[in-house]
């Protein structure tokens, strides 16, 4: 007979996870931290004799510790595999980071190598400065500041100094931080498309070479394609199906077809677009498909005017906003930004609205303030009638996030016209700012799907 373990059950440990460069001390805090029940586990039959992860009680508080170095190995050349699989799943799965640096030496370039790999991570983190008990690191503490997390506690990992506050301050975090709050961020795919020649492979150019941390690549959904994973201010983000953009060469009787499709297959995969347009073609192309696309997949999307380097009148900026605005007027919410893949003008502020862009798609909306908008909007403007009958909203949810997904319920969704389904979504999109990014707005019969509604 098999057993149903639920594994949720249990309470939650939290779990400590000590990072930092080889030789500041991680190992020796560790087993300082965990010396009390470290010889309990390992004489427990049937424990797994894990010696990275150890479990500690703290006037009564139970926690867990992961050292990450003895999941590395303690080689130099190894500090860049920090994003390594075991030391990954480590730290996605803590409560709480450990950052242990030598107090001694101050801050080195591979603990900014690694403060640079960490500012990424969501959950809180305390800078740690080891051997705490020699003379000469209390004249170093202010330096770790330059790491970007703050100030640095001091500790002495041997002797112990400092490790009791350490455990105070610890567990007063984990204590106050709520668990939606640790989950890890998810990564940011975005698609760039356009017309050829645009700029489409120069613009990843530009975006990967304003990066000096990790990058690499990684094979995307479909066959061929390969996405390229980069960092960007702390954020994770993916150009999606990079293979696709650099595939150069004449274009060929059904290889236009083709593009298309994968634009297509890029664009359902990706939480911003980047829909190029050559500044030069302003009047002349049309890539309304695109856009039509992305509305209707409700991806974000931000229009960009390449080539700005070349614009005759630079001075025209709020001109060529108003005729891309007035082109592509079907999807207004659509920013508009100007950039140069040759000077690299406007690529950094691009990247920092495609992270605004993403957060939008992840808000989620409280149902009693959204019903408060839709009556608001309901009442100063009341749906027209339709054969008689007049278009009632009883209740509306959000139903998903990224994108945003609204479930209205009403009495009859054949009473739903274009126009006023226009008016309601702008209306939600003006109270909760929704800007950059499509949104779905589904409508529901509520006797239908026999759905009890209690406010
Ligand atoms: P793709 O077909 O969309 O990938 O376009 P490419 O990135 O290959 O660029 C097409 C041509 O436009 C190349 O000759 C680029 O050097 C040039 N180009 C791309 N971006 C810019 C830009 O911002 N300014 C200028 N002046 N030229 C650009």
């Amino acid at each position: 007979m098999s057993q149903v373990v639920d594994l949720y059950s249990e309470p939650h440990v939290p779990l400590i996870a000590i990072v930092g460069r080889p030789n500041v001390g991680k190992s020796a805090l560790f087993n300082r931290l965990t010396r009390t029940r470290a010889a309990l586990v390992e004489d427990l039959p049937g424990t797994t004799r894990d010696r990275n992860y150890g479990e500690l009680d703290w006037n009564g508080r139970r926690l867990r510790a992961v050292d990450t170095g003895g999941l590395l190995g303690e080689e130099p050349e190894e500090i860049g595999l920090l994003v390594q699989d075991a030391v990954k799943r480590a730290i996605e799965e803590a409560d709480i980071l450990l950052f242990v640096v030598d107090g001694v030496d101050g801050p080195t370039e591979p603990d900014y190598e690694i403060a640079a790999m960490l500012r990424r991570i969501a959950q809180p983190l305390i800078v740690v400065a080891n051997k705490g008990d020699v003379k000469q690191a209390s004249e170093r503490l202010d330096e770790f500041y330059a790491l970007g997390f703050g100030t640095a506690r001091f500790v002495s990992a041997i002797h112990g100094n400092g490790v009791a506050d350490l455990l105070d301050e610890i567990c007063e975090v984990v204590a106050e931080t709520p668990i939606e709050e640790r989950k890890e961020e998810r990564k940011i795919n975005i698609a760039i498309v356009g017309r050829p020649n645009v700029g489409k492979s120069s613009l990843v150019n530009a975006i990967l070479g304003e990066q000096r941390t990790i990058v690499s690549s990684i094979p995307g959904t479909t066959r061929d394609a390969i996405d390229t994973y980069f960092v960007f201010e702390g954020h994770e983000m993916v150009l999606v199906d990079t293979a696709g953009i650099r595939r150069r060469g004449r274009v060929e009787r059904g290889v236009e077809r083709h593009s298309v499709q994968r634009a297509d297959r890029a664009i359902e995969r990706a939480d911003v677009v980047f829909l190029l347009i050559d500044q030069g073609e302003l009047l002349t192309a049309q890539d309304t498909h695109i856009a039509g696309y992305v509305q209707k997949n409700a991806r974000g999307l931000i229009l960009v005017v390449n080539k700005w380097d070349l614009a005759e009148e630079r001075s025209e900026r709020h001109n060529v906003v108003r005729q891309v605005d007035h082109r592509y007027r079907f999807v207004p919410w659509a920013p508009v930004m100007l950039t140069s893949t040759v000077t690299s003008e406007g690529v950094r502020d691009l990247l920092e609205l495609a992270v605004h862009v993403a957060a939008v798609r992840e808000h989620r909306i409280p149902t009693a303030e959204l019903n408060r908008v839709i009556r608001k909007a309901v009442t100063s403007h009341s749906p027209p009638t339709m054969r008689h009958k007049r278009l009632k909203v009883l209740y509306a949810t959000q139903a998903e996030v990224a994108p945003p997904t609204f479930v209205l319920f009403v009495n009859d969704t054949s009473l739903v016209h274009f126009s006023y389904r226009r008016y309601l979504e702008n209306q939600l999109r003006e109270a909760f700012e929704l800007d950059g990014t499509g949104i779905r707005m589904i409508f529901r019969n509520r006797s239908e799907d026999r759905v009890e509604v209690s406010v």
